[in-house]
């Protein structure tokens, strides 16, 4: 901060925090910096239509990866009636282009086939598929092993590059994030959030030859691209990911939530079950976890969403939409989780109480 930020030229910081990243994550053999995740995937994006020289790409349902128009598209789950084939996608908002919906292509988790069934017919349009396996965006849905190996089998076979969409993941549930948790390499992959510890800096990288399209036909850059003040923040805090054990204690500290959080609902018979990470959690009300996106709509998020604003009243600030995890901070102590855990009990008894009886069947098992 005293030497300034915006230098417009590179800098040996870059340099350093670019080494490390790549020491930590096999596929980042080369390292670009922006300053969002939005910016990042919006990169990626870029560099795999100009490597693949293809314009499309295939997203999970229910997968978010940032604002900026390409993927903009949801599938509207929630008015969807199965008989009617697959759900319907529409833009999130105003002002998406409708002429850019040809190229968003979606398919549902854990489900190799529908992606071969989106190759075999778009294959010659699609050059990306964009994938974050932990969805820290819907409940922390995850890919199973077996299916990113036949997602990265099928990117070959179809000349597709594979984007690992790591802006939550990364630098969380394991030093090289969900590609070191499931043993799969992505063509490229962004990183956000956690880098920098909350400074603005994000990251595209991946493997060499794809990503010397930028400086090779991709523009890439901006402003505050590789601001060192981010850069800085970078350093300490892959330093401390790195040398430290700081994930194994925020990993530690959501078993224990899981746990706490388990006994209270299983004291009250209310079904229940946890996805994703223990470092990223999604929490249902419901004995089985949805299989995808679409099943979603089967589980009791109405109980998620009476319970959320108790804890709101108690405290505890807790996402109010249910499609988000709860991620695990390692600044958080055990008095902490104690009182999260203390409050959790009474949010659950307070909604409880409020439900009519005729509609405590819904909740408890
Ligand atoms: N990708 C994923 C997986 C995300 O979770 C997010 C943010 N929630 C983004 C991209 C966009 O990042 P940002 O908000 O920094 O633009």
């Amino acid at each position: 901060m005293e030497i300034g930020g915006v230098f417009a030229l590179a800098t040996e910081l870059e340099y350093e925090v670019a080494e490390r990243i790549s020491r930590m994550v096999p596929a980042a053999e080369l390292v670009r910096f922006s300053n969002s995740g939005t910016e990042a995937v919006m990169a990626a994006l870029r560099i795999a239509r100009a490597y693949s020289g293809k314009d499309g790409h295939i997203v999970l349902e229910g997968g978010y990866h940032g604002v900026f128009s390409e993927v903009l598209w949801y599938s509207a789950v929630e008015d969807w009636n199965p008989k009617h084939g697959d759900p319907e996608i529409l833009p999130v908002g105003e002002g998406v282009p409708a002429i850019i919906r040809p190229l968003f292509h979606t398919v549902p988790l854990n489900d190799a086939n529908a992606v071969e069934d989106v190759l075999k017919k778009h294959g010659d349009d699609i050059g990306a598929f964009l994938i974050e396996p932990i969805m820290g965006n819907c409940c922390g849905l995850t890919a199973t092993k077996q299916y990113m190996q036949d997602v990265r089998s099928l990117c070959d076979k179809y000349d597709v590059v594979l984007i690992i969409d790591e802006v939550k993941t990364g630098f969380r549930v394991a030093k090289g994030g969900v590609q070191e948790l499931q043993g799969v390499q992505a063509d490229l992959c962004t990183f956000a959030k956690a880098v920098a510890n909350g400074y603005p800096l994000s990251v595209v990288a991946g493997r060499e030859d794809i990503m010397r399209k930028i400086g090779n036909g991709v523009v890439h850059g901006g402003t505050f691209t590789g601001h060192s003040v981010s850069l800085s923040a970078a350093k300490k805090t892959l330093e401390i990911l790195d040398e430290t054990d700081a994930l194994a204690n925020i990993e530690k500290y959501g078993r224990k939530l899981q746990e706490g959080l388990g006994q209270i609902l299983s004291a009250r018979n209310i079904p229940h079950c946890f996805v994703g990470h223990p470092t990223m959690t999604g929490l249902f009300f419901s004995n089985q976890a949805p299989k995808d996106y679409r099943d979603w709509i089967n589980t009791n998020y109405e109980f998620y969403d009476a319970v959320a604003p108790e804890l709101h009243e108690l405290g505890i600030l807790v996402e109010p939409d249910s499609r988000e995890p709860w991620f695990m901070c390692e600044a958080h102590d055990m008095k902490c989780l104690e009182e999260t855990l203390d409050k959790f009990a009474n949010a659950v008894d307070i909604t409880l109480n409020k439900l009519p009886s005729e509609r405590r069947h819904i909740v408890t098992a």
